[in-house]
């Protein structure tokens, strides 16, 4: 393993990160950057977060034993670190916490977000809801379409969603206009970003308040692995899906130092990584700028953006967060691929082998764990970030298919038919 650092007094990792933004918001950013280190480790600040987390949130969140997937795999154990079990079902809110009570201590009474799937703006709505702040947020009027539970779940928390119309109409549109709406609301607004992205200190401070998930981990995993298997130390494979990249970030950042932990992101290759139908943005991305700081991106050859595609809107972004973009760059952690069709059988077999309905891009994470383990033996483990609970995807996962898209371990390989869907279950 190369060195790793944390950011630069800039907020690079390698070459990647930074701060590309107008020059209007430069104090803002500099006034978030002061605050932020201010209170980091400020105790009080600390105090409060960790009392939301555990009477708001619900942590610690368990990690729990696929003890009959593992032994169908028939390799190594695989864990689950339970976000799915997170107030508003998935590891969002650890973030959005964090940065509500900033904007409460900057005096900030204003918040704004942008939102793809809905996930990132219904735990924005949450807090806001929760501290009594004024919430406004994003959605490509494409998303709003497609997303309406969402929707109307932030109305009724009390937030006002906006529709946007320009480009396609989708997260990365939203992401210019709340841009656009910081700029010129910067002195009573707080932009809250949902993922381990945007310019300095965003990616730093969203990972830190993620890390929460690794650092629980690490105090529970020694207890679960000795009571369960007599195994000792900590997993020999973290795994997490990345679409921004926080929950990998969030379970990844306490397991660095632990250099025989390997550790995975899983990133969408929707219809496949070779179609360019996919949101793979490290392993068929290029450096450049995107949301504020420089990354792996899915770019053309002129410097546009292209148009990801992925069965989970969650992971459905163009982008990365720059952490992970050197993580891959030293070898620390390395980046694979699962398509929406593996992912969906991951999907199914969870549900019915554990009684978990998983989001669907906690199903790639599950679905590379899978794989992974028949390649390792029994007394080795595998500890998979479950980011969220899967209601929120039973529509779309009715349209493809239904409960009948299922095949117990017997008929991997073999062709499976679901209503409408002929699917090949990952080997
Ligand atoms: C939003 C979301 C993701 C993707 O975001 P990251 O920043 O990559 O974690 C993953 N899982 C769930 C359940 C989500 O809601």
């Amino acid at each position: 393993m190369s060195s790793y650092q944390q950011p630069d007094a800039s907020g690079h990792f390698g070459p990647y990160g930074g701060s590309f933004v107008s020059e209007t918001l430069t104090h803002a950013i500099d006034e978030l950057r002061q605050a932020y280190a201010r209170y980091q480790n400020d105790p009080d600040f600390l105090a409060e977060f960790h009392y939301e987390l555990r009477h708001f949130v619900g942590r610690p969140t368990p990690v729990y034993h696929a003890a009959r997937t593992s032994r169908e795999m028939g390799g190594a154990q695989i864990y689950l670190k339970r976000e799915d079990l997170n107030h508003t079902g998935a590891h969002k809110i650890n973030n959005v916490i964090g940065q509500a009570m900033l904007a409460r201590r900057m005096g900030k009474q204003r918040i704004i977000a942008e939102t793809g799937a809905g996930q990132h703006g219904v735990a924005t709505a949450t807090i806001c809801a929760r501290y009594g702040l004024e919430c406004v947020v994003y959605m490509g009027a494409e998303d709003v379409k497609r997303q309406s539970p969402n929707v109307y779940r932030m109305k009724l928390l009390g937030a006002t969603v906006v529709p946007v119309e320009s480009g396609s109409k989708t997260l990365k549109d939203a992401l210019n206009e709340a841009m656009r709406d910081w700029v010129a609301n910067v002195d009573d607004t707080f932009y809250i970003i949902g993922t381990v992205a945007g310019p300095h200190p965003y990616p730093m401070m969203v990972r830190d308040f993620q890390s929460v998930i690794g650092k629980e981990c690490i105090e529970q995993m020694p207890a679960m692995l000795v009571a369960q298997n007599a195994l000792s130390g900590q997993p020999d494979v973290v795994v997490a899906c990345v679409g921004g990249g926080s929950n990998a970030m969030g379970i990844f950042h306490p397991y660095i130092p632990y250099e025989n932990t390997r550790l995975i992101g899983v990133e969408a290759a929707g219809a496949g990584l070779d179609t360019g139908r996919h949101a793979a943005s490290l392993q068929r991305g290029s450096p450049g700028v995107l949301h504020g700081n420089r990354t792996y991106i899915l770019q053309d050859a002129n410097g546009q953006i292209i148009e990801t595609h992925s069965v989970s809107a969650g992971l459905d972004y163009p982008g990365v967060g720059p952490e992970h973009a050197w993580l891959q760059q030293i070898g620390r952690a390395e980046y694979v691929g699962i398509t929406d069709q593996e992912a969906l059988a991951a999907f199914h077999y969870l549900c019915r082998t554990e009684g978990i309905i998983p989001a669907l891009e906690s199903s790639h994470a599950v679905a590379y764990a899978m794989q992974l383990a028949k390649t390792m033996r029994p007394e080795q483990s595998i500890l998979v970030n479950l980011s969220g609970r899967g209601d929120k995807d039973i529509g779309t996962v009715a349209d493809l298919g239904g409960a009948d898209f299922f095949c117990r371990p017997s008929c991997q390989g073999q062709s499976v038919k679901g209503s409408e869907h002929s699917v090949k279950v990952a080997k």
